[in-house]
């Protein structure tokens, strides 16, 4: 007899034969992302060229022998990719190569993530959830759920848990605590350098961590260190952080699905709909995907209203939502969002 009780949920992984994907599939398939009691049916698309890297990590995948993973499917079709998907992760895009320019790299990217929107909208289970992992991940969501138009807004969401965990982590080490210790911080705005790691209504152990820390270390130390980790790791380790955003990717799709209690974690979700008002109260317009203090609650993100910032966290917050709104007009302007 199996071993679960449910139905597979089927996720789809994108950029599957990369080193993202290498680190994420097998903690999906061994319950992580959805829990220990979902039975999983992966479907992995790939371009053409990253196929047979695919194809290997599902060989490897079946000599793991999960009990939960009822079937892998390799693919480079969009439309076979996202049948039925409930939980897609979109990780492939397109790297940044030298002389490459802002414009130049949302437009490629706008070639991937417009097609899949597409075939999100017209494949997908009507439950389907989306985490863009692939940068400018932000505006690869916005442009994807563009796209899709019979898809709530709100099920498009862009990865910033990595650099949430990397904060919590970064302000544990300064107290030596341990991370369990550290609630509350928030990142806001764009999965870029400009965005703010705010731990203005974080605690520590019950108190402030504002009473802990000084604003000499925030600004010079904490802030930087957060928002160019990935540029750290890449020159320690000499290759990019792809364990700790496959973790992340992890953290997001499980709080999203099993809710976050009573606290709060960042994630990059549609200043639309039923989040157009608590967003707005932070200074970001309608229809962005912006990093914010959110919950899950009923399996749907929920901006948490009515944080006060000062003065400095309120600069940091305009810079990098200005920063969206400018890759916004720049892919409209380049008549690649419609509506
Ligand atoms: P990775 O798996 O390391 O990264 C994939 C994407 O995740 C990149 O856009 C990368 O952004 C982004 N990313 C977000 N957070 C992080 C982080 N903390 N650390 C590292 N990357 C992060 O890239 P690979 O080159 O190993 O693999 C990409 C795969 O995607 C390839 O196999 C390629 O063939 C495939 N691909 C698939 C597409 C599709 O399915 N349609 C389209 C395009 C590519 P950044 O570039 O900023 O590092």
């Amino acid at each position: 007899m199996a071993a679960w009780t449910r139905e597979p949920v089927t996720v789809t992984v994108t950029g599957a034969g990369g080193q993202i994907g290498y680190a994420l599939l097998f903690r999906i398939a061994s319950g992580q992302l959805l829990g220990p009691d979902t039975p999983v049916r992966l479907q992995l698309l790939e371009i053409p060229q990253g196929l047979r890297s695919a194809e290997g990590t599902a060989l490897e995948l079946i000599d793991g022998a999960f009990p939960l993973l009822t079937s892998i499917d390799v693919t480079d079709s969009a439309s076979d990719a996202f049948d039925g998907t409930n939980v897609a992760l979109l990780v492939g895009a397109r790297p940044r190569t030298a002389g490459m320019e802002r414009a130049d790299l949302l437009e490629a990217n706008a070639a991937i993530f417009g097609p899949q929107g597409r075939a999100i909208n017209e494949g997908a289970a009507s439950d389907v959830r989306v985490l863009v992992v692939g940068n400018p991940a932000n505006t690869n969501a916005l442009i994807a759920s563009s796209h899709a138009a019979d898809v709530p807004r709100e099920r498009f969401t862009a990865m910033t848990r990595l650099d949430h965990n990397r904060a919590v982590a970064q302000l544990a080490l300064k107290l030596e605590v341990p991370v369990a210790a550290v609630h509350g911080v928030i990142i806001w705005g764009n999965h870029s350098a400009t965005q703010y790691p705010d731990v203005t209504h974080a605690t520590v152990d019950g108190r402030s961590a504002t009473d802990l820390v000084d604003e000499e270390w925030l600004e010079g130390v904490f802030v930087p260190k957060v928002a160019r980790r990935g540029a750290e790791i890449i020159e320690v380790r000499g290759a990019s952080s792809a364990a700790s955003a496959a973790n992340a990717a992890i953290d997001h799709v499980y709080d999203w699905v099993n809710g976050t209690g009573d606290g709060w974690t960042s994630a990059g979700v549609s200043s639309s709909g039923e989040n157009a008002e608590a967003a707005a109260g932070y200074g970001v317009p309608e229809g962005l995907v912006c990093s914010l203090p959110v919950r899950s609650v009923d399996g749907e993100w929920r901006v948490v209203p009515g944080f006060d910032e000062g003065p400095i966290a309120q600069a940091h917050i305009e810079a990098s939502v200005a920063e969206l709104v400018e890759e916004r007009e720049a892919v409209r302007a380049l008549g690649l969002l419609p509506g």
